[in-house]
């Protein structure tokens, strides 16, 4: 396996870009991170506008005009309440409807980017610096969706959640009792675990799955999306 797996992805976002262009008769504008991770190709196959990810906030507001409000300004989102506590059934009751293992679970947005610098990934070419969303401001939104939902297992979700706090002068174990201090019945998940991570906080995660705290652990060793590595 090697990087031309990752192009696929690449190469069928392309194809899909000049359908929309035959198919419909609007200005096409291309988000996401596709203009940070191949400009050059996109501006070779692509003749529209692109708002790349690292730099949208200026972009918006070059191509759609001062719409007084500015992105910085918009509250960022933290939080999803989870869609159902059972997968299956939610499944059969809603044909057609997307639904992940993830949303089985409160989900809470804790950091983005990765410090990690994997030569073969292609989303690291994307992601914003690294930055750790506020850990008063987090435990607080799980604590306001504990209570109105009624519900105790929580997902952590970050490109690279065992970083979660190097940059804000605390840690994802902090993070962890901190939450589970919520409720005694409350159980992390957590997505995206590095391995290096895992062994950095082993002696942590030893006495969290001890004290019944870990509901879920997703080791990544190949994250399949964006390496394609063997
Ligand atoms: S492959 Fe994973 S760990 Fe490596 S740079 Fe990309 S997101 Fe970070």
């Amino acid at each position: 396996m090697d990087l031309r797996l990752s192009w696929r992805f690449r190469d069928n976002s392309v194809r899909e870009l000049k359908r929309y262009l035959e198919d419909y008769s609007a200005e096409l504008i291309v988000v996401g991170c596709l203009p940070d991770i191949d400009k050059d190709l996109l501006e070779s196959e692509f003749k529209g506008r692109f708002i790349n990810w690292r730099d949208d906030a200026g972009k918006l507001e070059s191509l759609f005009g001062d719409r007084g409000v500015k992105l910085a300004d918009i509250p960022r989102k933290l939080s999803d309440d989870p869609v159902t506590d059972d997968l299956d059934i939610f499944r059969k009751e809603n044909p057609g409807k997307d639904v992940q293992f993830i949303d089985q679970f409160i989900k809470m947005y804790v950091a983005e980017g990765c410090k990690f610098e994997c030569s073969y990934c292609s989303e690291i070419l994307a992601f914003p610096a690294y930055h750790s969303f506020p850990e008063d401001q987090l435990v607080a939104e799980c604590r306001r969706l504990v209570e109105k939902t009624g519900r105790h297992e929580v997902i952590l979700i970050g490109d690279s959640v065992g970083e979660y706090g190097s940059d804000i002068g605390t840690s994802l174990p902090n993070l962890i009792r901190k939450m589970c201090a919520i409720h005694p019945k409350l159980q992390i998940a957590l997505q995206g675990f590095n391995p290096a991570h895992f062994i950095r906080y082993f002696n942590e995660m030893n006495e969290f799955i001890d004290n019944g705290w870990i509901r879920h652990l997703q080791l990544p060793f190949n994250r399949l999306l964006q390496s394609f590595s063997n």
